[in-house]
């Protein structure tokens, strides 16, 4: 069980952390899974890698979230044995054999991924096969101007390719669907309509009648700088794609975001080891929770926390140097701070909730693993 406060300043007040520590905001989990649910016109999946922590996983269900797309026996472990009444779809276009058969056997996994006619051959050799088994094909998309990571670099099949494992599948007795991912922090509702023309042309060239549709993730989180549109924009253009594909009326439609639904639920409070005019040494850095300020660029908004005296009103930007001994660990932005800020002092570095302590590394004996619950709003909508 996490600890619990009602804010981040009490926690601070009652821990004084030299270390990093993760404030999770159950409240700001639950409205987010509220707007996805209400606003997607199908079934949501939580895409586990994002951040597995178990107490978001918690606040996730407890919102109302029963799909799990999961990449790896752990992650399909930890749902099935914290949730029972969860489904896990192994989403991972190539899977160990063994890694299918116990998916499959122990943990009653039912839906696969592929992109590869041999991949079909594995789960067919691995599990009872026929109509229990749902085979899912990935599409790859074009690479998308506006997100950060292009997915299909590495996993998809060509429309022609796609069109024959779709037909294999069925003729060798399975349930056949499509799934692409247009890419993580895509700012672009237009991606979508983009894949679900490629899932059209699929469609026209197999012939087979579909059971399921995945759409992906990629929703973007608002970090500052960030110019996207809202969520009501993305849906509009999946709802009208999906509209042209004279879908059948059982076929499920379905999406797996990650980031959207978590990136603005966690925040983090790093404290400053030492002050060098406007160079910060922070307990927490690239090799942490923040790669991704370096790999995907993010920006992300902070506010000082001081438990004795006010801080200065007059602000500054501070460069911020991560707590290990490579040059390479410093925050690629500046942070714009009071300008006194000092040794001792804490920094509350808020939206790190996706890719963040899913990522970090033990590096030089740096890690964050302190979670605590807090109840009071995030920082006001910095952009
Ligand atoms: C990573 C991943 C997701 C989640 O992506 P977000 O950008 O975090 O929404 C969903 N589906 C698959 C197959 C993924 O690899």
């Amino acid at each position: 069980m996490a600890k619990e406060f009602p804010t981040v300043r009490a926690m601070v007040e009652a821990l004084t952390p030299s270390y990093p520590v993760y404030c999770l905001r159950p409240k700001v989990i639950a409205d987010t899974v509220k707007r996805f649910l209400e606003l997607f016109p199908g079934r949501v999946l939580y895409a586990v890698k994002c951040n597995p922590h178990p107490e978001v996983l918690k606040a996730l269900y407890r919102a109302g979230i029963r799909h799990f797309d999961t990449a790896s026996l752990p992650e399909i472990a930890q749902v099935r044995e914290g949730f029972p009444d969860a489904a896990c779809y192994f989403m991972h276009p190539v899977k160990g054999r063994a890694v299918i058969g116990t998916a499959s056997r122990v943990y009653n996994v039912d839906t696969y991924v592929i992109d590869h006619p041999r991949e079909l051959d594995k789960i067919l050799d691995e599990t009872d096969g026929g109509e229990g088994v749902t085979i899912f094909v990935r599409v790859k998309t074009p690479p998308v101007e506006g997100a950060f990571y292009h997915l299909s670099a590495k996993f998809g099949a060509e429309p022609d390719e796609a069109a024959a494992m779709l037909r294999e599948a069925k003729s060798r007795g399975c349930q056949v669907g499509i799934a692409f991912h247009v890419g993580s922090q895509c700012v672009v509702p237009g991606a979508y309509g983009v894949a679900l023309r490629l899932v059209g042309e699929v469609m026209e060239k197999a012939k087979v009648d579909l059971a399921g549709l995945d759409i992906g993730g990629g929703f973007p989180a608002e970090y500052i700088g960030t110019n996207m549109p809202p969520l009501e924009d993305f849906i509009h253009e999946i709802e009208e794609g999906v509209k042209a594909l004279r879908l059948r009326r059982d076929c499920v439609l379905m999406c797996e975001p990650g980031r959207a639904l978590v990136a603005h639920g966690i925040s983090l409070v790093v404290q400053v080891q030492l002050r060098k005019d406007d160079q910060l040494y922070i307990n927490d850095g690239i090799y942490g929770s923040l790669s991704e300020m370096v790999d995907a660029g993010i920006r992300l908004p902070a506010r000082l926390l001081r438990l004795k005296g006010e801080p200065s009103t007059e602000m500054r930007e501070f460069t911020m140097n991560g707590p290990t001994c490579d040059s390479l660990d410093v925050l690629p932005s500046t942070f714009s701070l009071p300008a006194d800020v000092e040794e001792g002092d804490w920094i509350e570095i808020d939206r790190v909730g996706a890719y963040s302590h899913a990522l970090a590394t033990r590096f030089n004996g740096f890690y964050p693993e302190t979670l605590v619950t807090v109840h009071d709003e995030p920082l006001s909508q910095q952009r």
